[in-house]
């Protein structure tokens, strides 16, 4: 007997995610000091000097256990949002809150469907319960929405939408959304994973808070990992229908979102001036790194989000270890089936310079 033997038979074929390699490893690794990781979408701004305040402010106090109910951050997004706080629930991250609703709603060898190039943790929280999860065929990198409730069927439990997508950086319209909700059953819940939302300027993107007026079954998750920069605090939030809410609160574990991140998060929230920084320096980042990978003749997939993915023409996993021994950590996307395309996240002007220098003399080496 070994013990994978006696495992779980999801767990047993489960490859675990990826993630961007730490800096540190890398500074271990290769003995350098100076490290740039452009490769997990974190706002390289760095998080709001308000929430480094709040942070410290509660420090002495974390001998008590947080608040189960995260009352004041539920508060604090309720108001945001213009919605009751009983349709908000926490997660240590959103990528919790994705697993709550697999757990909650997903039946042994039900089918869970997201899209092809679609985030890689959808598959994992799958067939981590017992769930069979099925990739439904893209379009130019994007979700195929009608394909998706094209292949609906009576086993299907959830559909996941990354919307915009990470890793292709695209993004779905509302028609479309809406076109998928009126399609798909109600017992089938559909999951608006906006975890890029701050950063969408596109009029026709998706208004997932909206939709969920009509179609109960949509629920929508948003995060503080992204363009608020606390990443590392975990801290995301699902906002349904309240009787979704009080489902997924049932499986929750009571202190899934610490004292410290919801401080944090609040903070964060009151900090306008520091998202619109983060916002403003994305923009102007996404036309520089633009710009240089056209002088570059390096294609990319257009993006809304603060990375982007570009096709390097060849095989990326060198290219990925020149960037490497440079001191650049960008994510190579083998795992996603994409083995000439590599995720940068957009970072500050000095970083984004760095990355093009790098990426030239890479590519320079590569071709000679
Ligand atoms: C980063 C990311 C998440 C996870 O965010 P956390 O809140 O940090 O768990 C979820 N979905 C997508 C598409 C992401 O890119």
């Amino acid at each position: 007997m070994t013990f994978t033997e006696i495992a779980n038979a999801g767990i047993r074929h489960l490859q675990p995610y990826q993630p961007g390699k730490p800096r540190d490893e890398v500074a271990r690794e290769l003995g350098l000091h100076q490290i740039d990781k452009l490769a997990s979408n974190e706002n390289m701004l760095g998080p709001s000097p308000k929430a480094l305040a709040a942070i410290q402010s509660v420090l002495a106090d974390c001998h008590y256990y947080p608040d189960a109910g995260a009352y004041e951050l539920r508060k604090a997004l309720a108001n945001k949002y213009h919605i009751e706080p009983e349709r908000i629930i926490l997660g240590n991250g959103s990528d919790n809150i994705l697993s709550l609703i697999v757990r909650c709603f997903a039946k042994p060898n039900d089918e869970i469907l997201y899209s092809e190039y679609g985030f890689a943790t959808y598959a994992i929280i799958a067939k981590a319960h017992h769930a069979i999860p099925r990739a439904i065929k893209s379009r130019d990198y994007c979700h195929d929405l009608r394909a998706m409730a094209k292949a609906v069927t009576d086993k299907t439990a959830v559909i996941f939408i990354a919307n915009p997508n990470n890793p292709t950086g695209t993004f779905n319209t509302h028609h479309e959304v809406r076109e998928l909700l009126d399609t798909v059953p109600t017992n089938v819940l559909v999951v608006l994973d906006e975890a890029y939302y701050e950063y969408m300027q596109e009029s026709d993107y998706a208004d997932s808070l909206s939709l969920q007026a009509e179609f109960p079954n949509l629920i929508t998750t948003r995060t503080f990992s992204k363009a608020y920069g606390l990443a590392g605090l975990r801290v995301g939030y699902g906002i349904c229908h309240p009787e979704i809410c009080d489902l997924l609160n049932r499986v929750r574990l009571p202190f899934n979102v610490n004292s410290v991140a919801q401080a944090a998060a609040i903070a964060a929230l009151e900090d306008a001036t520091h998202l619109q920084n983060s916002l403003r320096m994305n923009q102007q980042g996404r036309q520089q790194l633009l710009a240089g990978l056209a002088d570059l003749e390096i294609n990319s997939i257009p993006s809304v989000a603060n990375f982007i993915t570009i096709d390097v023409g060849q095989a990326a996993q060198p290219i990925y270890q020149a960037l490497l021994q440079a001191g650049i950590i960008v994510r190579p996307l083998l795992p996603y089936n994409m083995p000439n395309h590599l995720r940068i996240t957009i970072g500050t002007a000095a970083q984004n310079q760095r990355l093009l220098q790098a990426l030239a003399v890479c590519l320079q080496t590569a071709t000679n």
